[in-house]
């Protein structure tokens, strides 16, 4: 029999493993944009200015060919410009996430995979996948709002963002029209937002309300002490989160842009006089993202009491490996935010590429915890398509791992209704993939799916 002594001198020492274990607090410290030939005579100072970062932003694909012409293999940039023509996305990206791109081999960075599309790795779309797969503009009972959950709404103030996410779930609505896109309109609009505080009001079980969009980083400072006190006022609600993903993709902005900070400063201590909680939700998904400015960035937030969490989604290539994800939470939980979700990837249009198999999500969440504080563990999720609400990945009813279909039940959201998510073709066997394209067998697939899951 294995006395405890045993086990622990079969394990690695914990000496050896030091080299793995401490990777999360090795943060990037050097000029790395000055790789870049665009940015070679960029100063330190410039590049923390976040004007500087948002008047350099590539917006459109002309000047991000201009900015790899020499830079990345050419063989690239033409699997990049085709893949533009088909995406349901316009480009976006900011010098700071350009700047951390392993321009050796771009095919396969984590960062460069979220932002720019490439031809060569588009596949086609799952038969079951819809724009706007999570109902999000059937529950919206007014225009930007949508209440799905008893107590929390989601508030869309607007539609901008400082980068445009390729795999976004709200590619319905946010950004530019692509080639293959029309959006539904959500512009700033106050008038527009007075309706939605109607709502807020006239429906007094809603307690808690999540400003998304679009990005909390693209409102003005007066924007946001307008939302936040405005819904701070409200006597039923309770907490609110703005989320950003601007953390992530330049962290300059709390560091320089102090108007917008303070402005933000404000609503949270207001909160806090009423014992109301204001928090910041963030978007990081690759530990590369992570950089000493970061840390600054995150610091100033914390000496100001503002809680961050973070919401990852796991995508193919960026983050769909155990140590990765691991190595993510640790250097999260570095710079004082809280993981909070990794999500199963939405069935979007045009990234399935970026998809994995909910089998993935769930070998890399029996991987993650453990290795650091279970506070710290974010909880991983598959949102439910037809607006069945955040589920955990292993509450399934049923799972058919070949044909790669996952039924959730969801009794305190749509109580009754059955909720399914298909894995992504290429995650499946050329027989069943097959399958899918037949309407008959695709039917009879689904229906076994659903009469298993009782
Ligand atoms: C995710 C989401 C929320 C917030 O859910 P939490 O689990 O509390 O983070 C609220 N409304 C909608 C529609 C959502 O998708
Ligand atoms: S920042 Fe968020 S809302 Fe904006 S494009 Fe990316 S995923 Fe979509």
């Amino acid at each position: 029999m294995a006395t405890a002594n045993d086990l622990i001198s079969d394990s690695p020492s914990l000496d050896n493993q030091d080299g793995a274990t401490l990777a999360h607090r090795d943060l990037r410290d050097d000029e790395f944009w000055r790789e870049i030939p665009a940015f070679k005579d960029v100063s330190k100072e410039e590049f923390l200015d976040f004007k500087w970062q948002m008047k350099n932003s590539l917006y459109g694909e002309r000047k991000l060919m201009e900015l790899m012409d020499g830079l990345a293999p050419q063989e690239f940039i033409d699997d990049a410009r085709e893949g533009f023509k088909k995406a349901p996305m316009a480009v976006r990206v900011t010098p700071y996430l350009l700047s951390l791109i392993d321009w050796d081999d771009p095919l396969h960075d984590p960062i460069r995979t979220q932002f720019i599309p490439v031809a060569s790795r588009l596949t086609a779309d799952h038969p079951m996948l819809t724009l706007d797969s999570l109902h999000e503009q059937a529950d919206a009972p007014v225009q930007g709002l949508t209440h799905r959950y008893p107590d929390k709404a989601l508030f869309l103030p607007l539609d901008t963002c400082p980068v445009y996410c390729r795999f976004c779930t709200r590619s319905y609505a946010i950004g530019t029209d692509t080639d293959t896109v029309e959006k539904v309109k959500l512009r700033v609009n106050p008038k527009r937002w007075e309706e939605a505080y109607e709502y807020i009001e006239n429906t007094p079980r809603l307690e808690d309300i999540v400003i998304s969009g679009g990005d909390t980083y693209n409102l003005a400072f007066k924007h946001i002490e307008n939302i936040g006190m405005r819904l701070l006022e409200i006597p039923n609600i309770r907490r609110i989160r703005f989320a950003t993903k601007g953390l992530a993709v330049m962290p300059m902005k709390v560091l320089s842009d102090e108007k917008w900070l303070d402005g933000l400063t404000r609503v949270v201590e207001r909160g806090r006089e009423l014992h109301k909680q204001v928090v910041i939700h963030t978007h990081f998904n690759n530990p590369n993202e992570i950089t000493e400015i970061s840390r600054q960035a995150l610091n100033r937030l914390f000496e100001r009491g503002i809680l961050v969490r973070n919401q990852t989604v796991l995508q193919r290539g960026v983050n769909d490996d155990p140590q990765t994800m691991a190595l993510l939470v640790k250097r999260l939980g570095e710079i004082n935010v809280h993981p909070y979700y990794v999500y199963q990837h939405d069935m979007v249009q045009g990234v399935e590429d970026l998809r994995t198999s909910v089998q993935t999500n769930m070998d890399i969440e029996k991987y993650v915890r453990g290795v650091t504080a279970g506070f710290n563990t974010p909880t991983f999720v598959v949102d439910a398509p037809g607006g069945g609400g955040k589920r955990g990945v292993h509450s399934c009813e049923h799972y058919d791992r070949e044909t790669g279909i996952s039924v959730y039940t969801a009794p305190s959201v749509k109580p009754g209704q059955k909720f399914m998510y298909f894995d992504p073709l290429h995650s499946l066997s050329e027989e069943v993939r097959k399958a899918w394209h037949d309407e008959d067998a695709r039917q009879s697939m689904i229906d076994d799916a659903l009469a298993k899951a009782g």
